[in-house]
């Protein structure tokens, strides 16, 4: 089933929920925010057109691999390399290419930046767009999931 974690409006905490057509309100165990889903039927066989939280139609695909892990194995490489000649940073390089590609990917909203996993239709969801991310973050544009075409 499709996984979706929701970004706490109140707090800024993750709050992980499964897609239920027939839940209208999550709660966040830290700070009891409680904020509004609108889950379909669509949703809960794993197929993403709009999000449950802002009802926009935008989104992103990523690689699922934790950024905070990445950057830290990077500075940890780039330190060792000082005395392995760089070695260190030649197996991460080769690390990521055989174990980071093999990830699966994430759906991403670009308005709330809540995330999916598990998507089914993930291959319909284009990459990250910088334009589109401006357009709709600090414009609040809505491309009602048109994504630009370059
Ligand atoms: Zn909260
Ligand atoms: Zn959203």
């Amino acid at each position: 089933m499709m996984e979706v974690q929701i970004t706490c409006k109140g707090c800024g905490s993750s709050i992980d929920v499964l897609p239920d057509h027939l839940a209208s309100k999550v709660e966040c165990d830290i700070c009891k925010h409680v904020q509004d889903v609108h889950f379909t039927v669509e949703q809960e066989q794993g197929i993403l057109t709009e999000c449950p939280v802002c009802t926009r139609m935008d989104f992103y695909k990523q690689k699922d691999f934790n950024r905070k892990i990445g950057v830290a194995l990077f500075v940890i490489a780039a330190i060792l390399s000082i005395w392995t000649y760089g070695i260190s940073l030649v197996v991460l390089y080769l690390l990521d290419l055989f174990l980071f590609r093999r990830l699966s990917l994430v759906a991403i909203c670009y308005k709330c930046s809540t995330n999916f996993r598990k998507v089914k239709n993930i291959n319909d969801i284009p990459d990250f767009d910088h334009e589109m991310h401006d357009r709709i973050v600090y414009s609040d544009h809505d491309f009602k999931g048109k994504p630009l075409s370059h």
